[in-house]
Order: C-alpha cells, then structure tokens, then sequence
C-alpha cells in the first residue's frame, strides 16, 4: 500500500523544474547555477555585467545592478526561488526577494553576517569563541582598546572587507598613530571597526555545513587552509589536525547553524592556536572558497548541497572520497595554467569561471588535486611550479 505520508505534497518543497534566482553573478552563482541546472533546475542570476560568469551557464540574465529595486523585482517575478553568492545585500532588496518570492535563507543570518561586530555577537550569543575584541570609533577608544588587548592587533572595518581588504596590522605604537589620524578622518562619518588581538594561530581550518527547512543538518569534512597574502591560496582536505579539534570544530559548526536557524549554507572560518582552543574568525552564508575542494573529494558538492538545503531536498553524503587539495588560480597564474594544461597529469581537475578581465590578485578559477593523500597532492601541485609554495609543507 502506499504510504500517503510519503507521498504528501509540500509546500516547501521546491522539485525540479521550478527557476531558482541566483543574485550575483560571480563565480559561486555560476557553480550553483551549474548544480542546480545538472539537477533539472531552470536559472536565472542578476548581475551588473553581460555575460557574468553566472550568466554563460544560467538560462537567463538580468542585467542590473545589485541595488536596483527594480532588477530584484523583475529577479522576484520569474524565479519561484532566490538565492544569493554574496552578503552585501541592501535591506530594501532583500525585503523585495522575500515579499515577491521565496528567500529560505531569510534575511536575519544575512543582516548579522554584513557587519563584523553583529556577527561577532551572533557568534557569542550561540556560546561560541571569537578572539578578543573591541569596537572602536575615535582616539581614546583606541588607546583603550590597546590597553586592554596588547600589542599586536588587527584594526578591520566593520563592513564591506574581504581578502584581507581594509585591515591593518598594528605593531607597535609607532604604528598607531597614522591609524589615529585615519580614524579621527572617518570616525567624524559615524564609522566604526573591531580591533581585534593577535591570534598566533597554528592552523587556519573552516567548515561549511548545510541545514535544511526539514532540520537536517550536514557539515562538510574540515578543510585546513593556507592564504598567502590574505588570500585563500590552498585549502587541505581532510585536515592535518588532531581528531580532537577535527570534532570540536565540526560541533562549533552545527552549534552555529542550529543556533542561527540556518537555511542554506554557512562557511565558518576558525583559528587553531596552539594548545587546541578554537577562535571563529568569520561567517558566510553561502558556499565558500575554501569549500571547493568538495566538488571532487565528496559525492555531493557545496554547490549541490546548498541547492539542496535551499530547496529542502534531503541533504547528500558529504564524505571524504579521496584526498583533495584545492588551489587557486589568480590572475597572475592563467597564463602558466593555460599553457600547461595540455600535458597535466589527469589527476589534475581544472574550474575556470569565464571572467573576461584577468587581474592580479583576481580569481579566475581553482584546480583542484585529488591523490592518495594530501602530501602527494601538495607536491603534485609543487611539480607544475607555477605558485610560489615556498613555505608549504
Ligand atoms: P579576515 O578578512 O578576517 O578573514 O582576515 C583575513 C586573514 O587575515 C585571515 O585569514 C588571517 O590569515 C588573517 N587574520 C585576520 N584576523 C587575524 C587575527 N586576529 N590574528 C591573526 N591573523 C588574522
């Protein structure tokens, strides 16, 4: 007989052909869009620019800008669900997306995740460590902040940062005293930053994990990542750490996507120090960088994952197949990687993300290696010599 439980309609459900909207049409669009079209989904990005690479591989385009009221609607009438690729999303289109269609991701884990010191909070609140901080907005709160944290410190602006953009180590108190006088610039604007202490960490390590509508919540294996320049050069899976902080950083995870009642995914960057304890360094609700990694080493991808958490699917098997290490590609790198790629070694698997302007420093695409461990696939990428891998082990 069957079962009318199972074969109940639900509402929040979204099956397969319905039209997801991806706003934003970077690189994290185009590899949901490529997920979500792989699955018999139709979709549609906003981006400002034609041909985004979102848009090569979406079914439609709307070309307009991110803060435009009226792309979000057009956005909200032809998709019957929405997503997004980045965090700095205005209240007033975020608020157009969830009256007009369906946003599962709400807007609240967004709103926290575009400022640093809410997030912070957020991140407390769900009884979790951050690395001690301050807010700080003119002189005396700086030398307050200080005083109470110690040298060195990071000053970052509370929003708008990203790959290590608008921060600034501090020293000593020689180098004070230049951030004084751009703070007593911009802090007359109503602007504030976090200082944060010094973290000597050991290892920089992030997981992502997906929650569904249904309550099922699924994080990712731990990737161990290494930046160069602030920015993400290798993530490492599986980590090289303990299974100890493996666990607790897994259970620091699903604390907080149960805590922040999330939909979708949400990476979460920490900080290893030395005798084990965890600092979360930075949320983001949405597949990530350092979660690449996954679109060989598991069967189910983070792009896949998070359709299927935006659309309630059951989420998929997120164990480690085979050893990965992903690395990317910047600006600077396509060139060596275009002309070698005719002799690479199969095990090499290539994603580039169609972006016509190549730039230092831009990210143009990702390689991930898989091997019999992560060693091998270190010296594996060492053997191409198109990254400078000096330090790496
Ligand atoms: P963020 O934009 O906060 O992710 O910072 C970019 C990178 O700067 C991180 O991945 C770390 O390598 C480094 N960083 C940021 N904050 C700290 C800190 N408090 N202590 C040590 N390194 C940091």
């Amino acid at each position: 007989m069957i079962n009318p439980s199972k074969n109940e309609e639900r509402s929040d459900v979204f099956l397969p052909p319905s039209t997801i909207g991806i706003l934003g049409g970077g690189q994290l669009g185009r590899m949901m869009a490529l997920e979500a079209r792989e699955m018999g989904y139709r979709v549609i990005t906003l981006d400002p620019t034609e041909d985004s690479p979102c848009g090569q591989v979406a079914d439609r385009q709307i070309v307009a800008r991110f803060d435009s009221l009226q792309g979000a609607k057009q956005l909200a009438q032809s998709a019957d669900v929405i997503t997004y690729e980045f965090e700095n999303i205005g209240v007033q289109v975020a608020e157009l997306l969830e009256n007009e269609s369906t946003l599962p991701q709400g807007y609240t884990l967004l709103y926290k995740t575009q400022n640093r010191l809410r997030e912070k909070k957020a991140i407390e609140q769900a009884g979790i460590s951050v690395a001690p901080y301050r807010a700080v907005r003119c002189e005396e709160e700086v030398d307050s902040a200080l005083h109470d944290l110690g040298y060195p410190v990071v000053l970052k602006t509370t929003e708008g940062g990203y790959d290590g953009k608008g921060q600034w180590v501090i020293r000593s108190p020689e180098e004070v005293h230049p951030i004084k006088k751009m703070l007593k610039n911009e802090g007359s604007k109503g602007m504030t930053w976090v200082m944060e202490a010094w973290v000597p960490f050991k290892h920089e390590i992030s997981c992502i994990v997906a929650r569904n509508a249904r309550g099922e919540c699924q994080p990712f294996p731990i990737a161990e990542n290494i930046h160069q320049e602030n920015i993400l050069h290798l993530s490492v899976a599986p980590a090289r750490i303990s299974e100890e902080i493996r666990r607790e950083a897994t259970r620091t995870a699903v604390q907080l996507a149960e805590s922040m009642q999330l939909i979708g995914l949400l990476a979460i960057e920490m900080f290893v120090l030395d005798d084990g304890m965890l600092y979360v360094n930075e949320l983001a609700p949405r597949p990530h960088n350092s979660g690449h990694y996954t679109q060989q080493a598991c069967l189910t991808s983070q792009f896949e994952q998070h359709i299927r958490a935006i659309c309630n699917l059951p989420l998929g098997d997120v164990s480690i197949k085979q050893p990965t290490v992903m690395v990317n590609i910047l600006g600077e790198h396509l060139a060596d990687v275009l002309h070698k790629l005719p002799n690479m070694d199969p095990s090499f698997k290539v994603h580039l993300y169609g972006k016509a302007e190549v730039r230092p420093k831009r990210k143009m695409g990702h390689l991930n290696v898989v091997a019999d461990d992560v060693h091998t696939a270190i010296e594996k990428i060492q053997s191409l010599h198109i990254w400078n891998m000096e330090a790496i082990q």
